[in-house]
């Protein structure tokens, strides 16, 4: 759940997709991984001119890549670094690497990590499962742990678990009922036209205030409705058929199934019109309205809004911001117009694509060629795995506490805080250097700099779930979570910001930065190899987790964190000046990324993109500015297989991005996720780092050593 209006900005793609969360984000585990490599003596040292110019003066230790936590055998020698670095950092693991089978892609550092922690995480699970669990804790992870495994009782159970839901649905007659009946469904975490949550107060982010967002749609987007190419319309065809076969699951005559399914289909399309785009999306200031009370009942006066918040035990709020104002008017024509039968359909559908997981196989098949048919991947994930992400969601502070205690060595905090530490000195530094900012502006994003808080490792309070656990029925010990979920949610508004609660669970491979609180957080799961090792050199963790820390500090001042203030505040702390001098500076970037093709005809969108990739460019130049910084006072050059420690710097950066994806997966990720894919994230920003091309000798006009670059931070 997104506890915050503006949502973080995760390091990693984090699908979070309206239809199909599960496998999609879920980027990881099982099955064949890269094969063995055939290459069975070291590697030549690279035809590479050795640039020592970081140390000239210092003794020389000679030590081999692999001792330094950098991987030879990824390494392709045939292509030339300065044409591109990425083909030559990962050239060779990308030819022998094979996507799992149930995988939409694969990476050497997010995959591989969470492979290793879901096997983990299974291990905890199972040993919690067994009978005779002394605590309640593990008593609590076991009973959901099994319930969810024991799949001949959730194929017995069928449609039953949703079975009165949908007797619900059935009942819709007019704009009064169906406001009760979505009103029932929010209540047990089945979100049909809009999402209600907490947000922080755009003018006073110490409090909590309610949030209405546009929603309702099962495709991961509103522009898969209105694009009309060939790929988007087959998948509409597709989609179409997908609804009338979940409709048919959950009982419909498969002759009224169709039919509903086009009614359900062209009132998605009408709910997608009335939907801000993703680049609207991301005009912070656009994002909170502060209607109220009294402005939500005024957009939307035909839905029973007092009986909506009574029916969600919360009958009192009365701030509410609204991310789209549009959208809550334009569902005022939608309620009204739309015929009672048509809504039943709608609502039934809604609780059958929000449950699938939940029920018996051909529910959960269904599901999946849905989300084969958007991501390629050919296999569902194997039981277990599914379960071991369904336990994450429900209890995810339980499950990471046994997690933690062995897989959280300390010194990977300590390496945290150096990093950090460091990187915050590297852009104080930046700051002061910066020829187009305005003394006024600069002191002000100094003030911001030194507010930046950081949290790292797992939290400091462990999350309560106050809710019983059935270890008979999963689809009940969903519900209930989900229905606990909202309710700790929205008991937060009126209170106010606790800055010690965690968005994400300790052994996520992932890492955030939210701009109301001004701080970023590094979970447990990011710190391991390959991006981070207490065995890996310095310039090989700098250029990794390093790099994962200044991008995050930058998002601080990217083109919407840099619209909030030190305390997190939307309130612009921007001279005219500086901020015109910004825009100029980001829109290179964003015409530098536009022009990358990621498949024939679809290029990166470059607005949607715009904030990670500033703070890629700014992360890789703050953890290149702190490894230089740490390894001054070092008493010798370490070269790695003739690789100096610049160089090791950079290959330690690009080939923590080795990736690959199935063409279907990149697509829609182009089409909907912030982050450019893979290969652009390191020929980007390393294009813009004059240090690079110096290390690499490359010359300028080659590809990597363009003679136009961009620079913000
Ligand atoms: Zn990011």
């Amino acid at each position: 759940m997104h506890t915050a209006r503006l949502r973080t900005r995760s390091f990693r793609r984090l699908l979070k997709t309206a239809t199909l969360p599960l496998g999609i984000a879920a980027l990881s585990n099982c099955g064949g991984t890269a094969p063995a490599p055939s290459v069975a003596t070291p590697p030549p040292a690279p035809a590479l001119s050795a640039n020592v110019s970081a140390a000239p003066s210092k003794p020389v230790v000679n030590v081999t890549l692999a001792s330094v936590g950098l991987d030879p055998l990824a390494i392709d020698r045939s292509q030339d670094p300065c044409t591109d670095f990425y083909q030559y950092a990962c050239g060779n693991w990308l030819k022998t690497v094979q996507i799992p089978a149930d995988e939409p892609a694969w990476s050497r550092s997010f995959n591989e990590i969470q492979k290793r922690n879901e096997l983990e995480l299974k291990r905890i699970l199972e040993e919690a499962a067994k009978p005779g669990a002394a605590d309640p804790v593990t008593q609590k992870l076991g009973a959901f742990y099994g319930a969810c495994m024991d799949e001949a009782a959730v194929d017995k159970a069928g449609v039953q678990p949703i079975r009165a839901l949908l007797d619900r649905a059935a009942s819709v007659r007019d704009a009064k009922s169906l406001s009760a009946v979505v009103t029932e469904l929010h209540a047990v975490g089945i979100n049909p036209l809009f999402d209600t949550s907490p947000t922080q107060d755009a003018d006073d982010a110490t409090r909590w205030i309610a949030n209405l967002d546009q929603g309702g749609l099962g495709l991961p987007d509103r522009d898969y409705y209105l694009r009309d190419d060939e790929n988007s319309k087959k998948l509409l065809a597709t989609y179409h058929d997908h609804i009338a076969r979940m409709l048919v699951l959950a009982g419909i005559p498969e002759k009224r199934a169709a039919a509903a399914a086009t009614d359900i289909l062209a009132l998605e399309t009408e709910l997608a019109k009335i939907s801000k785009t993703k680049v609207e999306r991301r005009d912070p200031k656009g994002m909170f309205n502060r209607l109220n009370r009294a402005g939500v009942a005024k957009a939307l006066p035909a839905f029973d809004w007092d009986g909506y918040w009574k029916g969600l035990g919360f009958p009192a709020i009365q701030e509410i911001s609204v991310t789209a104002p549009k959208f809550f008017e334009g569902l005022q024509t939608l309620v009204t117009a739309t015929k009672p039968a048509v809504w039943q359909s709608y609502l039934k559908w809604q609780i059958v694509r929000s449950t699938a997981s939940l029920l018996s196989k051909p529910f959960v098949d269904e599901r999946f060629r849905m989300q084969q048919a958007l991501t390629g991947q050919p296999e569902l994930p194997p039981r277990w795995r599914r379960c071991v992400h369904a336990t994450d969601a429900s209890l995810g502070d339980l499950l990471a506490q046994p997690y933690v205690k062995d897989h959280f060595p300390g010194d990977s905090k300590q390496s945290a805080q150096t990093m950090v530490s460091a990187i915050s000195t590297a852009m104080g530094s930046d700051l002061d250097a910066l020829d187009w900012m305005d003394a006024e502006t600069r002191t002000r994003a100094h003030e911001k700099l030194a507010s930046l808080a950081y949290l790292v490792g797992y939290p400091e309070k462990w999350k309560a779930y106050d809710f019983a656990v059935d270890a008979k029925s999963y689809a009940q010990n969903v519900g209930r979570s989900r229905n606990y979920e909202l309710k700790r949610e929205l008991a937060k508004i009126g209170k106010p910001v606790d800055r010690i609660e965690w968005q994400m669970t300790a052994p996520t491979v992932n890492a955030y930065y939210d701009p109301q609180r001004n701080q970023m957080v590094f979970p447990a799961g990011i710190l391991q190899p390959p991006f981070y090792g207490i065995n890996q050199s310095l310039p090989v963790n700098a250029g990794a987790i390093g790099m994962v820390v200044g991008h995050e500090l930058t998002h601080g001042f990217d083109d919407e964190g840099s619209q909030f203030d030190a305390k997190g505040n939307l309130k612009s702390w921007w001279t005219s000046i500086a901020s015109d001098k910004f825009k100029a500076k980001i829109s290179c970037v964003e015409k530098q990324y536009s022009a990358y093709e990621a498949l024939p005809g679809l290029h990166v969108n470059g607005a949607l993109t715009l904030g990670e990739n500033i703070a890629d460019n700014g992360g890789l130049k703050l953890a290149f500015e702190a490894y230089r910084a740490l390894r001054k006072n070092a008493k010798e050059a370490v070269v790695a297989d003739g690789m100096t420690e610049d160089q090791q710097f950079f290959l330690g950066f690009a080939q923590s991005w080795c990736s690959v994806y199935r063409p279907d997966f990149e697509r829609m990720v182009v089409q909907t996720n912030p982050h450019s894919p893979p290969r652009f994230r390191v020929r980007g920003p390393l294009t813009n780092t004059p240090q690079f091309a110096e290390a690499f000798s490359c010359k300028q006009g080659t590809p990597m050593h363009p003679q136009n670059t961009c620079s913000v931070w």
